[in-house]
């Protein structure tokens, strides 16, 4: 069975995405967002569809993918599963998303679906354990917007000029004639502000023409906000507390610019009780030091391994730091694994940094 006639966007919203800015549909080849529909339409809706985003989700990550879900679910698509892999453990603030229902754990990933959906991610390695399930004959489409974008997938929906994959997943739930409804718009929304830390690092009107159309179907920004970025345990405010406090800051590196860092611990979390998640939003008191163009925040996943977080203002292109060091992101946002001691994280970063200023 294949989708039947869903009902359209209305006349002025479609208007409204054709004359986007700097959207998707002009940085993406139409003949990619064409084939994209082409596989979504070209799964029966009883076929398995498997939808995949990035280890350790964020808001972008879980929000797009669930999003889209509810929206193929619109459709009439009936087996649909939702995951990332790694250790199951939904951030707090996910935990409401609607399509939350949808999401499994790694392990009860169909074995070979019809069609895969991927979101937010720049390469298979973010895939962890799912990365073997794209060899095993699904079609698989690629939602991004990562410049380290590698383009793998059978068709890659990547835009780099796109705020978040949120921008690209409402791209192709418009071309596939889904109707925004609340609850789509909830996980769009929350994928837009995590992503543009709350509009404040937007570059083009498109994207709060995209949070007007998200706000119009009755969702509360407020409330969302509160939830996604304004609520946390205590433990958590007094663990920022001690990561903040052994912040250094090193104003010869980066030819000058400056670089502050800090990091945390296993032990760090499991003195305060803590699950690694509430150290995300760390790297944004960092990021706000004057005396320095780049901020890290080194944080232990088990012991001896480390997420990276790198970010710029400008001085430095992260991005080339983070894919030189095997992973990727954007221009002044982007990460990696690192192994060692924070101090060997460090002394690894420093020379890069000096080899991508701009
Ligand atoms: P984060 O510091 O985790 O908020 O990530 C910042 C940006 O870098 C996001 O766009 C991530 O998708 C990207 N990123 C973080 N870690 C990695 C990694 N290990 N490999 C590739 N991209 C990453
Ligand atoms: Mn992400
Ligand atoms: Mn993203």
């Amino acid at each position: 069975m294949r989708p039947g006639p869903t009902p359209g966007r209305t006349p002025s919203s479609r208007a409204a995405a054709s004359s986007r800015v700097a959207g998707p549909s002009e940085a993406v080849a139409a003949s990619d967002w064409e084939a994209a529909v082409a596989a979504v339409r070209g799964a029966g809706l009883d076929d398995e569809v498997q939808l995949i985003c990035h280890v350790n989700p964020d808001g972008d990550a879980l929000g797009s993918m669930l999003g889209f879900a509810l929206g193929l679910r619109r459709l009439g698509f009936t087996r649909l599963r939702a995951t990332f892999p790694g250790e199951f453990d939904v951030p707090e603030p996910y935990r409401a998303l609607p399509g939350i229902d949808l999401l499994v754990p790694e392990q009860q990933a169909y074995a070979s679906p019809a069609l895969t959906l991927i979101f937010d991610v720049a390469a298979e390695s973010r895939l962890g354990g799912l990365a073997s399930l794209l060899d095993g004959g699904s079609r698989v489409v690629v939602l991004d917007h990562h410049a380290s974008n590698t383009g793998f997938g059978d068709v890659a929906l990547v835009d780099p000029g796109a705020a978040a994959t949120s921008v690209v997943a409402d791209e192709l739930l418009s071309r596939l004639g889904v109707p925004l409804d609340a609850e789509i718009a909830e996980c769009l929304y929350v994928a837009l502000t995590t992503d543009t830390g709350s509009f404040k690092f937007v570059r083009s009107p498109s994207v709060h023409t995209l949070a007007a159309r998200l706000i119009a179907t009755g969702i509360s920004p407020a409330a969302i906000a509160r939830r996604t970025f304004d609520t946390r345990p205590f433990g958590a405010m007094k663990l920022a507390g001690e990561v903040l406090g052994r912040a250094l800051l090193d104003p010869a590196a980066a030819g000058g610019r400056g670089l502050v860092w800090t990091y945390a611990t296993t032990a760090d979390l499991e003195r305060h009780g803590q699950r690694p998640y509430v150290l995300d939003s760390l790297i944004d008191p960092v990021r706000g030091v004057a005396e320095a163009d780049v901020a890290v925040l080194v944080k232990e996943l088990v012991p001896g391994e480390w997420a990276v977080s790198l970010r710029s203002k400008g001085g430095v292109d992260v991005s080339a730091v983070a894919t030189a060091l095997g992973g990727g992101g954007h221009r002044l946002a982007a990460g990696f694994t690192a192994y060692g001691t924070p101090d060997d994280v460090i002394a690894e970063i420093r020379p890069l940094l000096d080899a991508h200023l701009t």
